[in-house]
């Protein structure tokens, strides 16, 4: 993924700046590098959708004040909203992305569409729909970042015919019942209503020679590969924006996004714990008597952990560092192992002989703490 800039230098306001503020310079920059004024330039196009995102955050009080607190990586923190934050995914049109295109449409051929293209109506540049995808990556892939492909079937415009659906070579041509403009006038009593023309679904064009390829649709199905890199911290409900890899726009509209929905596996060893880790190390008892060095596993290997004489069960040792890392960079969780004792249930006779011989050898120096629940037991017992 490509390094993404300052919002609020993308729009060229200062940090402080006022929503008004922020609007008045995106409909500048909208105006600067609509489609229109351009002539589809790629580059322009690229701006644009810059300009559209910056927006999006910024015209919004709570994505402003989130982004202003973690930067980029504040979008892409699930956090709190999760996944119901995110409405109606996969529904036409813009899909639940509160797309700014409607807004800047609005201003640029609002009421003042008459004229353009001698009467006929312009249909609007619309957004391509968003697509939803679900990346699961272990416990160990989510605590150092890893890079991951990612497969998935979206919609292409039509190589064959661009997107209008016509053979190569044809033009569509204008539909006669609406003369083009989409909409048809019909009586009714007194009245007479406007309605979409059923001929031409709207579009005003009829295609006489559908193209073979796309069957006249202008789309077709294509498998789309990607690699992405997330980073480390990640967990489940992380989400990730990739900007204008969704669906295609409708009229020269710009791509959808693709969200990448994060989540993260269930690991047999490891529990997680913010950026911290847990897990459970058997030693036994001999081990916790006489100390012991252990080898435990890690997140990315091994480390030695020096268990004392006498470690009691459940206690924690703390492995600095050795936890998942900070999503917004700051410090490495650590790896907190707990120490579980196992006493055997199976021992042979020999093994029974040599631990009574024990028991006969030790004294109440041996057990302390029964020594003192004894001395307790006398108090509560009013002696
Ligand atoms: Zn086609
Ligand atoms: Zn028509």
């Amino acid at each position: 993924m490509a390094k993404q800039r300052d919002y609020y230098e993308v729009l060229g306001v200062p940090r402080d700046t006022s929503a008004e503020d922020i609007r008045k310079a995106y409909l500048k920059l909208a105006h600067k590098y609509h489609p229109d004024k351009t002539g589809g330039d790629k580059a322009a196009e690229d701006k644009l959708k810059e300009i559209n995102e910056a927006y999006d955050v910024l015209k919004n009080k709570e994505k402003r004040a989130k982004y202003d607190q973690f930067g980029h990586m504040g979008e892409q923190m699930g956090g709190g909203e999760g996944f119901g934050g995110f409405g109606g995914f996969g529904g036409g049109g813009a899909g639940g992305f509160e797309a700014p295109f409607d807004e800047f449409f609005d201003v640029l051929f609002g009421r003042a569409s008459g004229g353009r293209g001698g009467g006929q109506r312009r249909s609007a540049a619309r957004q391509g729909s968003d697509l939803e995808y679900r990346l699961n990556i272990s416990l160990r892939e989510a605590a150092t970042g890893t890079k991951k492909k990612v497969k998935f079937a979206r919609r292409e415009v039509c190589s064959d015919c661009s997107g209008t659906g016509a053979q190569p070579g044809t033009q569509p041509q204008t539909c006669a019942d609406c003369q083009g403009t989409g909409q048809v006038r019909r009586a009714q009593g007194f009245f007479s209503i406007t309605q979409t023309c059923t001929r031409c679904r709207g579009t005003g064009k009829i295609i006489t020679k559908p193209c073979t390829r796309c069957s006249g649709t202008g789309r077709s199905r294509a498998e789309r590969e990607l690699s992405v890199d997330l980073p480390g911290g990640v967990d489940t409900g992380s989400r990730l924006r990739l900007s204008g890899e969704g669906e295609p726009g409708e009229h020269g509209g710009p791509r959808g996004d693709l969200y990448i929905y994060v989540e993260v596996e269930q690991d047999e060893i490891f529990q997680r714990d913010g950026n911290d880790v847990i897990c459970e190390i058997p030693v036994s008892f001999v081990q916790a008597i006489v100390g012991d060095k252990l080898k435990v596993p890690t997140l990315t290997g091994e480390a030695e952990l020096k268990v004392p004489p006498g470690t009691q069960p459940g206690t924690l040792f703390r492995l600095r560092g050795m936890g998942i890392k900070d999503l917004r960079g700051y410090h490495k969780g650590d790896q907190i192992v707990r120490v579980q004792v196992e006493i055997p249930t199976r021992i042979s006779r020999e093994q029974r002989e040599l631990i009574e011989r024990f028991q006969q050898m030790s004294n109440e120096k041996t057990y302390p703490l029964y020594q003192r629940f004894m001395e307790k037991l006398k108090k509560s017992l009013g002696g």
